[in-house]
């Protein structure tokens, strides 16, 4: 593992990747890549154009229409991803390095994530020669009738700066299992991370054009969602960005799968064993900073053990030992980047002004100061309040007290979101009753923030469309053709 005072003297220069070759934007422009432990640039990747994106729907396009890719037999297919997992394993420690040094998050957790992403290539490299058809026993004696499973095209993929790989991987490896290629648009916040992955997916075998990365802001990935010749596309990020890109794609009817923000309800019912769920409920909220989706950032306790979760979370809390996120004891790193500091900082007002009450933290750290903030926690706090109606994807957790099983079903769905929840209890009955009725699209009963890349993954109302992983998920990259033949 890299130090930070080994941290490379000179600012890397990387280039974006289009049919194959590595390119510059022709206009010279660049965007800083910032280190957020040091607040210092540490990488520089082009200022893309829309002309960019352009050249890279047209070498997806051709790779797809006219390139040896959609020549290969899905065994083929299959085969070159169990080649990119390996050398995405033989790199991990590499790759975990560069995305920690990105985005701030700790190198530990990162590696869990870059030696856990090869199981996806694995997994869906397996699906590739399985995804088939069906025949129709159907009305028309005089017709053969079957389905065949194609791929969707050329899908755009545009990412946030959290989990700048897992989230890409996520789309990248059923979406290539499947025969599509891609034109990727990583956050302007942490693109390093793409950039090396095509070095990779190079080095693996794929041929020129199946994947592309076009580096830029926000207007890249309009780009690329406006494009006629873009089949899908499939993003990760904010809902309201979400919400953009759903209407732009519209115009064209071009697919959309997203997946987008929340406000996770984690309930700790008074017979769940209190050590576990406090353990629980800080994993779910200051594990990478807050800064996930899936954040526990609403901890709904039973009045009856309130006050006793909570004196055991703040005493918890209180031993987080923050520091540089390449440390093996650091447990919790700065945020990743100045307009989320700002963002975190803005609700930790709010949330006072709104009546809450500061039980722990609620500032920047007063010894590290720069872009780490102390991990806070407000009590007090009712489900009206902007705090815990509104995704702040920082280290910001709300309690909120209720009385019976009822009411917390009423609280946790009263959201605009429904990606994640969890329930704390140790009665096996009313675990599965309230996991059934949490309007969410992955549950967790005593336990938080488990990911498997073989359950779908994926937020019901305003926190997505779609889901990601499983083996539903190849299929949102391929198009259900019928063909009918006479006998
Ligand atoms: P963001 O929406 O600001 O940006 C995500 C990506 O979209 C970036 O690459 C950005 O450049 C691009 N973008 C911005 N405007 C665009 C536009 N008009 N058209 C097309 N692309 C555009 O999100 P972020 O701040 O990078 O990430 C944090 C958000 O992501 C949080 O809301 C979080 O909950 C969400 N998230 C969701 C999941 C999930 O799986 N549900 C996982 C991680 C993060």
């Amino acid at each position: 593992m890299l130090d930070q005072a080994e941290r490379p003297a000179s600012i890397e220069r990387y280039s974006m990747f289009i049919d194959g070759q590595e390119v510059q934007d022709a206009s010279g422009r660049t965007i800083e890549s910032l280190n957020p432990y040091s607040g210092k640039p540490w990488a520089l990747v082009p200022d893309g154009s829309e002309a960019d994106v352009d050249r890279a729907v047209r070498a997806a396009r051709h790779a797809f229409d006219k390139g040896p890719w959609g020549q290969m037999t899905a065994t083929q297919r299959g085969a070159l991803l169990r080649k990119l997992g390996d050398i995405i394993a033989r790199d991990a420690e590499e790759l975990a390095t560069i995305e920690s040094r990105d985005n701030g998050k700790l190198y530990r957790e990162m590696l869990g994530q870059w030696k856990y992403i090869p199981e996806w290539f694995y997994y869906y490299a397996g699906m590739a020669d399985k995804l088939q058809g069906d025949t129709i026993p159907s009305d028309r004696p005089n017709f053969f009738i079957y389905t065949r499973r194609e791929p969707i095209g050329v899908v755009g993929a545009i990412t946030p700066w959290n989990s700048p790989m897992l989230l890409l991987t996520f789309k990248l490896a059923p979406g290539l299992a499947a025969g599509c290629t891609f034109v990727v648009k990583p956050s302007e916040h942490t693109p390093v991370s793409t950039l090396e992955l095509a070095k990779r997916i190079q080095e693996a075998g794929f041929p020129a054009g199946v994947f592309n990365v076009v580096t830029g802001m926000g207007k890249i990935g309009a780009a690329l969602v406006s494009h006629p010749d873009v089949d899908k596309i499939a993003f990760t990020g904010a809902t309201e960005t979400g919400k953009v890109i759903a209407a732009a794609a519209a115009k064209n009817l071009t697919r959309v799968s997203l997946e987008l923000g929340g406000k996770s309800p984690n309930i700790v019912f008074d017979d769940a064993d209190l050590d576990v769920a406090a353990n629980g409920a800080i994993a779910g909220i200051f594990g990478a900073t807050g800064q996930t989706c899936m954040a526990g950032s609403r901890l709904l306790v039973q009045e009856s053990v309130h006050d006793r979760l909570l004196e055991r979370i703040v005493e918890r809390t209180k031993q987080i030992r923050l520091g540089d996120p390449m440390h093996e004891d650091t447990e919790m790193g700065p945020v990743s980047n100045e307009p989320q500091l700002r963002k975190v900082l803005e609700y930790i007002d709010v949330a006072r002004a709104d009546g809450a009450t500061c039980a722990y933290g609620g500032g920047l750290d007063p010894t590290l100061g720069g872009y780490f903030v102390q991990p806070t926690i407000f009590s007090n706090v009712t489900n009206d309040m902007r705090i815990a109606r509104e995704e702040v994807f920082g280290p910001i957790l709300s309690v909120i007290k209720f009385k019976d099983e009822d009411d917390a079903v009423e609280i946790a769905n009263d959201t605009r979101f429904g990606l994640a929840a969890a329930v704390w209890t140790q009665n096996v009955h009313r675990a599965h009753r309230v996991a059934h009725r949490l309007r969410a699209g992955t549950v967790w009963v005593n336990a938080y923030r488990v990911v498997s890349f073989a359950a779908p993954f994926g937020g019901f109302k305003e926190s997505g469309l779609g889901r990601e992983n499983g083996m539903d998920s190849i299929r949102e990259f391929t198009e259900t053709k019928s063909v009918y033949v006479e006998l």
